[in-house]
């Protein structure tokens, strides 16, 4: 189902003033495509993904899943919540796993309260460990993985049950340019496969070279040009 983003804005009360993180943000990104959105610290990248996961709610403007408003101002925090586990999936900076779960565990915790089958759980952890090439380490827990593992656990385990949005907040930036390269490739394929809006957001372009779409974030604001990844830098 196509993301759309419709003058989304997200204002922070900033002593006496206010700070606008996220300014009059549209942005449609159709189903199984993954746009990245590039910009600077402190541009408001990861304010507009909490926005757009529910994790925070708008100040105003709306988030929509092909016709349907799913987010906007008036959205409870339990409605906000119930949309992030059935339709979206997060990948976040650091992996964020839970230390005494093995890799297959934290995609099959992760189904429970996605309320999918119980029956079906098992073979979809395991599909998905298996999709980005983790398959044979399952059982291990996250000490016992590299960096670049936990985080492909991490995007594995946002993919549970296929949600309708994955949101990746800057999954390259402990990685190397070549691991990071992969990292992104892999979210764009999966989005493909599984037909999900991905929204990938980096500092990184050098990296987006698989992403159907670049958007760029500068102060709140989105810039309407959209370009592929390697045409959006000057040389
Ligand atoms: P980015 O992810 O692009 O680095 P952020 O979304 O983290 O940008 O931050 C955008 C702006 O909003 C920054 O000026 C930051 O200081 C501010 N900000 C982020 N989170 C909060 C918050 N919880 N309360 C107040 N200001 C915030
Ligand atoms: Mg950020």
């Amino acid at each position: 189902m196509d993301l759309h983003l419709a003058h989304l804005t997200l204002v922070y009360p900033d002593g006496d003033a206010t700070l606008t993180a996220v300014d009059d943000v549209d942005l449609t990104v159709p189903a199984g495509t993954t746009t990245a959105v590039l910009g600077p610290s402190g541009a408001g990248k990861s304010s507009l993904l909490a926005v757009a996961a529910g994790l925070t709610p708008p100040t105003s403007g709306r988030v929509a899943l092909g016709d349907e408003t799913v987010l906007t101002a008036r959205t409870t925090p339990a409605a906000a919540t119930r949309l992030r586990l059935d339709r979206i999936g997060l990948v976040f900076q650091s992996p964020q796993l839970i230390a005494s779960l093995t890799a297959l565990e934290q995609l099959e915790l992760h189904a429970h309260l996605r309320r999918r089958r119980p029956a079906s759980i098992r073979d979809e952890a395991l599909a998905l460990l298996d999709a980005v090439g983790l398959a044979d380490q399952a059982h291990r827990r996250p000490a016992h993985l590299s960096g670049g593992q936990r985080q492909r656990v991490a995007i594995a385990r946002a993919l549970v049950g296929r949600p309708d949005v994955l949101l990746v907040d800057e999954p390259t930036s402990a990685l190397d340019q070549e691991r990071g390269t992969r990292v992104v490739e892999l979210i764009t394929r999966l989005a493909r496969e599984v037909g999900a809006a991905a929204v990938l957001v980096s500092h990184d372009p050098a990296t987006l070279g698989s992403v159907d779409a670049t958007v760029r974030m500068t102060d709140g604001r989105l810039e309407p040009a959209v370009a592929r990844a390697g045409a959006a830098e000057p040389v």
